[in-house]
């Protein structure tokens, strides 16, 4: 079949002769057209409608094509893609391996290093990405370079962890307040976790999420080691902590609970925050997330991929796969699993959280434009449910083009205003540079570090 987009990228276009899955639970437009202008969807319906109704419009003639919304990874350390490969077969992986190798980052390195992740995650479909770490300046440039919405958390964390102390709180609070950077780059209150931030930390960073209308986004019960050190001090789970602090509520982005008990996930219900979840992440630590009693609960979860030590890609999409099929292994109902359900967790639930729902998660009129393009082909054919088609039967791969916020982002696949080899030597450069340090300090843990 003939899959044809002959434009060079522009942003006040009409598209048309697509499949357009609108959003979850929403409808299937077959040979449906999309109108784009000021980087926002102006209206969306049949072809033959749209073009009637705006003669005068450049069309993108985009037939053999399904376009999805914009994908979110709600859970990422982009910087952290230099631990490809390298966190496979470690036990206590996080307190043994991870925190002991980023303390080897500089500020300086955090920008570089977010390339690849950022690019694998685009090439995925990707439009927002959730992040979580320090020095996160760097890491908002390195967003802002690919013309990818993100929403940026600088890690804080006074009890432990690489760059603890009091100051990452004054960090956290400075690039909020002095943020300078575009509309693109939006920010989170990002606590570490509930043993590497005090109760009082925890209590500050709540509340002034809740005045100043962010979203709260940490890591809460990922490892039986929180959970002991929380025990020991306060006598509560870690999830009982951060209820106690006041870090739970609708907006409130908690991560992994693979360590959560029942009751635990009945307080992370009845507050009404969304767990981020990370089907890979949660395969590979020591410990399986209750995710039946998640889906049992009814409580919202977003999707997302952690980091390059526990995750090697950041393919939102094929994560939502991993989530179906995992859910299914562990005794879900199938009617809570089908695919808009999964998509949901990519889409609406994340903007949900993060606050955007009105201008993001589906297709609709009013929303950016913020659209996912995948090339139809004879691999996923027949395509009689196209969602069903775009999570089982194709994925990542089929990716071709990605508009952000009405710009092309990814064109054919590549970056359209960035050079890649570029792009590619800076971020190896860092590579090579951190591999250096880390060699210097974790030699017995990492073994060869070949490039
Ligand atoms: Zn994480």
């Amino acid at each position: 079949m003939k899959s044809t987009i002959n434009a060079s990228p522009d942003t006040d276009v009409l598209i048309t002769n697509a499949t357009i899955i609108t959003g979850a639970f929403l409808p299937v437009i077959e040979d449906g057209a999309i109108l784009i202008g000021g980087g926002k969807i102006l209206a969306t319906g049949s072809s033959q409608s749209l073009r009637s109704q705006y003669p005068k419009i450049k069309t993108i003639n985009a037939n053999g094509f399904i376009i999805i919304p914009g994908l979110f990874n709600t859970h990422t350390h982009v910087s952290l893609g230099f631990f490809r490969g390298l966190g496979h077969g470690k036990s206590n992986m996080i307190e043994s391996f991870l925190f002991p190798a980023e303390k080897s980052l500089t500020p300086e390195l955090l920008e570089p290093l977010s390339f690849s992740y950022i690019f694998d995650g685009l090439r995925a479909g990707v439009t927002s990405f959730v992040d979580h770490y320090y020095f996160s300046e760097g890491i908002g440039r390195a967003f802002e370079k690919f013309g990818v919405r993100a929403w940026i958390g600088e890690t804080v964390a006074d009890l432990g962890g690489a760059f603890s102390g009091r100051d990452s709180w004054d960090r956290a609070k400075n690039l909020i307040e002095k943020s300078s950077f575009g509309p693109l780059i939006r920010h989170v209150v990002s606590p570490h976790a509930a043993d590497t931030v005090s109760p009082a930390l925890l209590k500050e960073c709540a509340d002034y999420a809740r005045t100043n209308n962010l979203t709260l986004h940490m890591h809460l019960s990922q490892t039986q080691g929180e959970l002991d050190r929380v025990q020991a001090r306060d006598h509560l789970t870690a999830v009982e902590a951060a209820h106690k602090a006041g870090a739970l509520g609708p907006r409130s982005l908690v991560v992994h609970l693979t360590s959560a008990s029942a009751k635990d996930l009945k307080i992370i219900k009845d507050s009404g925050a969304t767990i981020g979840y990370c089907p890979t992440s949660t395969l590979i630590y020591d410990r399986l997330a209750n995710i039946r009693l998640m889906h049992d609960l009814d409580i919202p979860l977003a999707i997302g991929t952690d980091c390059a030590a526990s995750h090697d890609s950041a393919d939102s999409l094929g994560e939502i796969k991993i989530a179906g099929l995992f859910a299914r292994h562990q005794g879900v109902e199938t009617s809570k699993l089908s695919p808009d359900h999964l998509l949901a967790m990519a889409t609406t639930i994340p903007a949900a959280v993060l606050g955007a729902s009105k201008e993001l998660g589906t297709l609709e009129a009013g929303k950016q434009a913020d659209l996912v393009f995948l090339k139809k082909s004879l691999s996923a054919e027949p395509c009689k449910n196209p969602l069903a088609n775009v999570i089982y039967s194709m994925g990542a791969r089929d990716v071709e083009h990605v508009m952000i916020n009405g710009k092309w982002a990814l064109w054919n696949r590549s970056l359209p205003t960035l050079d890649h080899d570029q792009l590619a030597a800076q971020y190896l450069g860092a590579v090579n540079e951190i591999q250096r340090r880390i060699k210097t300090s974790l030699k017995s843990d990492l073994g060869p570090t070949k490039v």
